[in-house]
């Protein structure tokens, strides 16, 4: 077993970084103390702990990426979590996301298209405590037999809004998902007011990987 270590020093710039994160425009209270908690660099390869936190995306293997912090807290903040919620993720990647959502209270379904990501992350993210339900497969579909979620969260950069997703929502929840071309994307918030009325609000361009799948790239 490794040993995973989060010094003082790790601390001290955990904290520098919610500092950051709040300069940017972050104002939710609890997702800035998730940030300060969980230790990033855990999710690093040792070679790269010393960036693990600049307010960067880097590379987590198989051609995917951690997402840069502030993107997280943009999009946790987006959400409005209350504790309980149950929350799919698409894009489990390195799992840093998904032991964010858990800190705020949710129940966290997490989805991920490359294997071998899968397998790393749903072995990592127990082994510091964090409880989330991983999946292997296409989350450009959702998990139609887990459905409804109260929010779902997309990672990777959709060229549209998957029809699956809006569906597998429940009456008053939230989807967050990047939307635009393969480089960049409009965040994108839409909150399902009834079966049938979906409202959108539109927010800064991010740079996501692309979602794959049959309602993605
Ligand atoms: N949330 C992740 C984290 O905290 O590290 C970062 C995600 S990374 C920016 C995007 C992830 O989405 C990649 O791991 C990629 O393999 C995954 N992905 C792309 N298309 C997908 C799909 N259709 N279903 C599930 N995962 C997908």
């Amino acid at each position: 077993m490794i040993k995973l270590e989060d010094s003082y020093s790790h601390k001290g710039q955990r904290k520098a970084l919610v500092k950051t994160l709040e300069r940017k425009g972050i104002m939710d209270k609890k997702v800035l103390e998730a940030i300060g908690t969980i230790p990033r660099h855990f999710f690093f390869d040792s070679a790269l702990h010393s960036h693990a936190y600049e307010d960067k995306a880097f590379p987590i293997g198989e051609g995917q990426t951690i997402s840069q912090p502030f993107t997280v807290a943009f999009q946790s903040e987006l959400l409005a979590l209350r504790p309980g919620d149950k929350v799919l993720e698409i894009g489990t990647g390195s799992g840093y996301q998904a032991a964010i959502l858990y800190l705020l209270g949710a129940e966290v379904h997490t989805i991920e298209y490359n294997k071998s990501l899968y397998q790393r992350t749903k072995k990592f993210l127990p082994r510091l405590g964090i409880k989330a339900y991983f999946y292997q497969g296409d989350g450009s579909l959702g998990i139609p037999e887990k459905a409804p979620f109260d929010k779902i969260i997309v990672t990777a950069g959709a060229p549209v809004v998957p029809k699956s997703l809006l569906k597998q929502l429940k009456v008053g929840g939230v989807l967050v998902i990047p939307v635009g071309d393969r480089k960049t994307q409009k965040m994108m918030k839409l909150t399902k007011k009834t079966a049938k009325q979906i409202t959108q609000e539109e927010y800064d361009s991010f740079a996501f990987v692309p979602l794959l799948g049959h309602e993605g790239w």
